[in-house]
């Protein structure tokens, strides 16, 4: 068993990368991959405790993408478009370089966003934000509603996002993003692959999303996360059969989280997860 989904305390994760390995290795995982949001700086740590207790990690990371315009005829991409990407190790290249001015513009859109909240006399100041943070450079949206939640300007996580922080809403500030098929060519030229994560994110239905999935493929994607710990059984088999037909890796992992995402776990999800080791040899086959 596999988990190829999982944030630390470097993203917008509770534990810190070598507990998660840590986890990983108690549910019985041979192999994890640590997928921190824009960042690869907990690869080492993670790196270091997979050693130690005979996990192989995976290093990966994962990116907020624009979402591609609609082919004629199809609906706008109202959700997300997220890409996974593994062995990209930290240090120098195309990829890590982009991260890199990834990471300076959240930073900036921190900024701005935080004022923003104080200009909407929400109460929530850049401090309070950090507090649930931790470290700066981990900063992003889910912190902000933990804070807005605290200040009582919003009632859970769901709430302060429909609010204040989706796109649309008051407190929505923009930051800089890169096409998917970027991301999969800077993987590739550092070494790595890319997968589309949670494809039903994307909220397209099924005609419409094998449409994205086909032009993802052909922008070089390697994989769709099929099996992913929110999705029923025939939503997965929906997503294995699609990745079949464009010749793409049928992808799985938790998306883990700690405490931000209660009830679940590394490897197993909500009890059901089971990713398979080959998908990880999939995917090897599949580096340039
Ligand atoms: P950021 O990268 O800082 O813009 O934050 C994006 C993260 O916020 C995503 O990876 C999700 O974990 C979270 N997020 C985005 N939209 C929502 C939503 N509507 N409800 C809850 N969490 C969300
Ligand atoms: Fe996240
Ligand atoms: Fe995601
Ligand atoms: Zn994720």
């Amino acid at each position: 068993m596999i988990d190829l989904h999982t944030h630390s305390t470097v993203s917008d994760g509770s534990e810190p990368p070598g507990r998660i390995v840590e986890l990983a290795a108690a549910a019985g995982c041979t192999a994890m991959a640590l997928t921190d949001h824009d960042s690869l700086a907990g690869v080492d740590e993670a790196g270091r405790v997979a050693a130690a207790v005979g996990v192989r990690l995976v290093p990966g990371c994962e990116v907020s993408c624009r979402k591609p315009a609609p082919p004629p005829g199809a609906p706008r991409i109202e959700g997300s478009v997220h890409v996974l990407v593994y062995f990209v190790e930290p240090g120098e290249g195309p990829l890590q370089e982009e991260l890199v001015k990834l990471r300076g513009d959240r930073a900036v859109r921190n900024q701005e966003l935080a004022a923003r909240l104080v200009d909407l006399g929400t109460g929530v100041t850049y401090e309070d934000v950090l507090a649930e943070a931790g470290d700066e450079g981990g900063i992003g949206r889910p912190h902000f509603a933990r804070a807005l939640v605290k200040a009582g300007a919003a009632e859970d996580i769901d709430d302060a996002f429909d609010r204040w922080l989706a796109d649309g809403r008051p407190g929505y500030v923009p930051k800089a993003r890169l096409d998917p098929s970027d991301v999969a060519r800077l993987a590739r030229q550092s070494g790595g692959v890319a997968v589309l994560a949670h494809p039903l994110s994307t909220g397209l239905g099924p005609r419409h999303l094998e449409r994205l999935v086909a032009s993802l493929a052909e922008g070089g994607l390697v994989g769709i996360e099929a099996v992913y710990s929110s999705y029923t059984p025939d939503q997965r088999s929906i997503l294995r059969r699609m990745a079949a037909r464009h010749d793409l890796v049928a992808t799985g992992g938790s998306d883990f989280h700690g405490s931000f995402k209660p009830g679940l776990f590394v490897g197993t999800g909500r009890g059901d997860l089971n990713v398979p080791d080959e998908v990880l040899e999939s995917l090897e086959e599949r580096r340039g």
